[in-house]
C-alpha cells in the first residue's frame, strides 16, 4: 500500500468539509457517506482477496468479444474484514438520525443475537440469491434494500480490491467503447475529465475507472456528436452533465481541471442529488439502472 493510499481517509474528510461549505444543506448526507467512505478505505488496508487467474483462452475470447472480465460470482469477499466493517458502519450510523440509522440498529441487534450469517449473506449477495435476501431481511426486520445497502457497502473494499487485481489484464491506455464496465459489466455511475483532459468512466459497482472517448454515450454507445451534448450550471464549475438525445440518458461528469480539491468519485456521485433532480425534470434518465 502506498503512502498516497494511507492519506485517502483524511483527504475524504477534508473534501467533505469543503463540500459542506460550498453546498450547505447536505450536511446530513455528507456526514453519512463520510463515515462510510472513511471506514471503507481504512478497511481496504487490511482486506485481502485472492488473485484470480484467467486462463489464456478465456481471456482471448473475452477480449475479442468485448465481454467483461468477471461475473459477479467470480468476485470474492474477505468475510472477516467485511463483517468487521459492517459492524463499524452500523455502529456509526445507529442513532445518527439519517435514513439508515434505524436499520443499522436492527442489524446490530441481529449481530449481537448471533442471527447474522455473514458468509451466507455475502455469498447470497455475490450469487444474486434474492430468496436468501428476502428471508434474511424478514428474519432481522430490515427491509431488503436497507440490508443490501449494508452488505454492499461492507463488501465494497473486497470488490474494489478484486477489480484492482484483475485489472492487470486490461490495457489502462486503451479506450473501452462499451456501455458497461470492462471488469464486471455494470453501468458507469460517473464520468471524469482528468487534468490532462482525458475522459474516464467509473463503474457503479466495483468502481473501476476506464478510459473512454469524449464523444460517447455510455448507455447506448452512441458516438454521434449531433445527439450528444452537455449541460453546465452557473454555480457548478466542477460538474457538468453529459446527455444523449438518442437514449435520453445522462451521466454526471466531474471536470478535474476546474476542481482544486481531492476528487473521490463515490463522494462526487452521492453529493450532487440536485443535479439528478434537475436532469429528471428535464426528461432524462440516469445511466445507473437500479
Ligand atoms: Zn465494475
Ligand atoms: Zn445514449
Amino acid at each position: 500500500m502506498s503512502d498516497e493510499d494511507k492519506m485517502i481517509p483524511a483527504q475524504i474528510s477534508k473534501a467533505v468539509r469543503q463540500l459542506n461549505s460550498i453546498r450547505p444543506g447536505y450536511e446530513s448526507l455528507l456526514d453519512l457517506y463520510e463515515k462510510i467512505f472513511v471506514a471503507q478505505e481504512k478497511s481496504k488496508m487490511v482486506t485481502k482477496v485472492p488473485a484470480v487467474d484467467i486462463p489464456e483462452e478465456t481471456l482471448k475470447k473475452k477480449v475479442s468479444e468485448k465481454f467483461p472480465l468477471a461475473n459477479l460470482s467470480d468476485f470474492t469477499v474477505d468475510v472477516d474484514s467485511a463483517a468487521a466493517l459492517l459492524e463499524e458502519i452500523c455502529g456509526s450510523l445507529r442513532g445518527s438520525g439519517n435514513d439508515y440509522s434505524e436499520a443499522a440498529g436492527l442489524v446490530l441487534d441481529a449481530i449481537s443475537r448471533g442471527a447474522l450469517d455473514y458468509a451466507g449473506l455475502y455469498s447470497a449477495f455475490l450469487g444474486e440469491n434474492e430468496h436468501y435476501f428476502d428471508k434474511a431481511s424478514e428474519s432481522i426486520g430490515v427491509d431488503k434494500s436497507g440490508l443490501a445497502f449494508f452488505i454492499y457497502n461492507s463488501a465494497k473494499p473486497s470488490l474494489v480490491l478484486f477489480a484492482e487485481t484483475i485489472s492487470r489484464y486490461l490495457d489502462p491506455n486503451t479506450e473501452w467503447l462499451k456501455g458497461y464496465c470492462p471488469i464486471c459489466g455494470s453501468p458507469a455511475s460517473l464520468s471524469l475529465f482528468e487534468k490532462d483532459g482525458k475522459r474516464f468512466l467509473c463503474c457503479s459497482f466495483c468502481w473501476h475507472k476506464w478510459p473512454t472517448r469524449r464523444i460517447f454515450c455510455n448507455n447506448c454507445e452512441n458516438a454521434d456528436d449531433k445527439t450528444l451534448k452537455y449541460y453546465s450550471f452557473d454555480n457548478e464549475q466542477e460538474h457538468r452533465v453529459d446527455v444523449c438525445d438518442k437514449c435520453k440518458s445522462y451521466i454526471k461528469t466531474v471536470d478535474c481541471r476546474n476542481a482544486d480539491r481531492f476528487i473521490y468519485p463515490p463522494l462526487e456521485y452521492i453529493s450532487t442529488p440536485h443535479i439528478d433532480i434537475k436532469m429528471m425534470e428535464m426528461g432524462f434518465t440516469s445511466c445507473v439502472r437500479s
